[in-house]
């Protein structure tokens, strides 16, 4: 049988963190912040009091509902660093009141109307990966109850069309589930986001998630066909089709919706072919923002590598890819037609214009997967674990990703950085880390992820994170960026959203929301305000 999920951390019960990393990563963060850090033990599920659930499920919908204390813990927050902080102070003020497990369409429908009856909240749940408070119950007093709904019973790949290479998928589909079900047909989806062993398809459409290709089919909005959504006004299917020039696009508005239209219980997806060829190479710059020119000729050759994701020299000292003296970029090609070798090499030629230094191009699968890029790669997929024992020994650490256009990056890049070193000095009495590196490059800009660390104040970790947030919130918009690139709005980035949003738009938003969901059930709080719900304890928008 399988472990259960956690509900403090990342993965499952069975995926935990040792103790020779715990203790690593205290020296590790000790050195770097002068410290003393001490490991703390995790909270334990019989240490947290939650309220009563104030709904009463009916029978007929006891056999996919739980109001079981696990089930209600692993559903009251996301995996953002205020969800931590909270449930390691076993916080949880708004706990789901029912958990419900769909298994198929008529039970959402059967949910949405039993909630629509009880003037109770729905929220839709992936797999609970939201970074920006997407996913919990903070709803307000004004619903009777929340019902959390789990979509991980749904995750058939249930048709593949071969001849147009897609397939219609329930969007309860865990990424690993998907890719194995896809596999003996030779297909993949080829969407992988950091979080992809715990998130769902219908998640990464509700978000415009972006996965890990640097350019073209960066967001999941260019692999929907098709679309079917199950709103409180009734079902929505949109129409396959390879392109249409015939008016606003349906699903476009379903696409990024964050649960406040409907739930998304299938997709028409775009696949692959699973790729055979493959050239990488790993590149030195002395100096970050000659890199970004190097990747900006990139982005900009019609060359199109998979990967283009340029490192600063501190993030790649960091996570083991450098030694601090250099910024990495991390460059790769793939396809499942044709060798890649003279894409890698013209790429190589126009980043050595730019000052690269390049490492030998790797020639085999497993160089691929070793040197620099390796040692990244590595790190990338360890990190989202390491979150559950960092915060408890008082460290802040956080990330946040925008874009913006190529010819505001420099001036951007600076601005944020300073910025955002400021605030953590003035919160935390002491220097912090600022790093930044590109997850994505388009022709006309690329999308800029930073990381900050601070030492933080346990007692205080929650105010002093909503501070720097409220900082990083109002400088990525204010210096020209987007409040978000791919983690979506969710409550955190909501202030932001609005200050970027066209207010006409943000009025038909409305309204489409009034159409679809007349009484306000579906995730409120999230993206818009349409019934002015305050914002609850996150409060990362003061001041933004
Ligand atoms: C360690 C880590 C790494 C991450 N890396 C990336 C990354 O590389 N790229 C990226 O884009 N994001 C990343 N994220 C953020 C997160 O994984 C994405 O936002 C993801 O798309 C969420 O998917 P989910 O299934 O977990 O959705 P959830 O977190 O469960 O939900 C997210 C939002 O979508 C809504 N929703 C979920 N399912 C449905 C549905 N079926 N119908 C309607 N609404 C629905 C929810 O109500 C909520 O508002 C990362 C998060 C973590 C913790």
């Amino acid at each position: 049988m399988t472990a259960r999920r956690k509900f403090y951390g990342w993965g499952r019960e069975d995926q935990t963190v040792s103790d020779e990393e715990t203790v690593f990563l205290a020296r590790l963060f000790g050195q770097r912040f002068g410290a003393t850090l001490v490991p703390r033990t995790g909270p334990r599920e019989s240490e947290f009091e939650l309220r009563a659930p104030r709904l009463a499920v009916p029978s007929t919908l006891a056999r996919i509902c739980s109001s079981d204390r696990h089930d209600r813990l692993v559903h009251a927050y996301g995996k953002s660093f205020p969800d931590y902080v909270r449930m390691f102070k076993r916080e949880i003020a708004s706990p789901p009141d029912v958990v419900a497990y769909p298994e198929s369409e008529s039970d959402v429908f059967a949910v949405l109307d039993w909630a629509a009856r009880e003037k109770a909240a729905v929220i839709p749940f992936g797999a609970g990966s939201s970074v920006c408070g997407g996913v919990e119950c903070d709803v307000g007093d004004a619903y009777a109850g929340a019902i959390s709904l789990d979509m991980t019973r749904m995750g058939k790949v249930v048709e593949i069309d071969r001849a147009s290479r897609a397939a219609r998928i329930q969007a309860g589909a865990l990424g690993p589930d998907l890719e194995t079900q896809l596999k003996p047909h030779g297909l993949t989806l080829r969407h992988f986001p950091q979080s992809f062993e715990f998130s769902t398809l219908g998640g990464w459409i509700a978000t415009r998630s972006g996965g890990h290709y640097a350019t073209l089919y960066t967001h999941i909005d260019d692999f929907v066909q098709a679309l079917r959504v199950v709103t409180p006004a009734g079902l929505m299917q949109t129409r396959r089709l390879p392109g249409s020039g015939a008016g606003p696009q349906p699903e476009r508005l379903f696409v990024g919706s964050e649960g406040i239209l409907g739930v998304i219980t299938e997709a028409w997806v775009r696949l692959q072919d699973a790729p055979k060829f493959r050239a990488s190479a790993s590149v030195k710059f002395a100096d970050f923002l000659k890199g970004a020119e190097a990747v900006r000729a990139l982005a900009q050759s019609g060359l199109n590598p998979a990967n283009c994701r340029l490192i600063d020299a501190d993030e790649a000292l960091g996570t083991g890819a450098g030694d601090g003296s250099a910024s990495l970029l991390v460059l790769a090609f793939e396809s499942a037609d044709h060798a890649q070798d003279a894409k890698l090499s013209r790429a190589i030629e126009l980043v050595r214009d730019h000052g690269g230094v390049v490492d030998q191009p790797a020639k085999s699968e497993s160089q691929h997967r070793e040197g620099a890029a390796g040692a990244w790669r590595n790190a990338f997929l360890r990190a989202p674990f390491y979150r559950e024992v960092l915060v408890p020994m008082g460290l802040i650490i956080d990330t946040f990703e925008t874009a913006v256009t190529w010819d505001r990056f420099a001036a951007f890049h600076g601005e944020v950085t300073r910025r955002i070193g400021d605030v953590l000095k003035r919160v935390t009495g002491k220097p912090g880390s600022v790093t930044c590196r590109f997850t994505h490059a388009y022709p006309d800009g690329p999308a800029p992820y930073f990381t900050f660390q601070a030492m933080g104040r346990m007692s205080a970790l929650l105010e002093q994170w909503q501070e720097i947030k409220a900082e990083a919130n109002d400088v990525v918009v204010s210096a020209g960026g987007t409040i978000t690139h791919h983690h979506a709005v969710g409550r955190d980035h909501r202030p932001g959203y609005v200050r970027e949003c066209p207010p006409l738009f943000a009025e038909a938003l409305r309204a489409a929301k009034s159409t679809v969901d007349p009484n306000g059930i579906m995730n409120p709080g999230v993206l818009i305000d349409p019934q002015g719900i305050k914002v609850g304890v996150r409060g990362a928008m003061a001041g933004v």
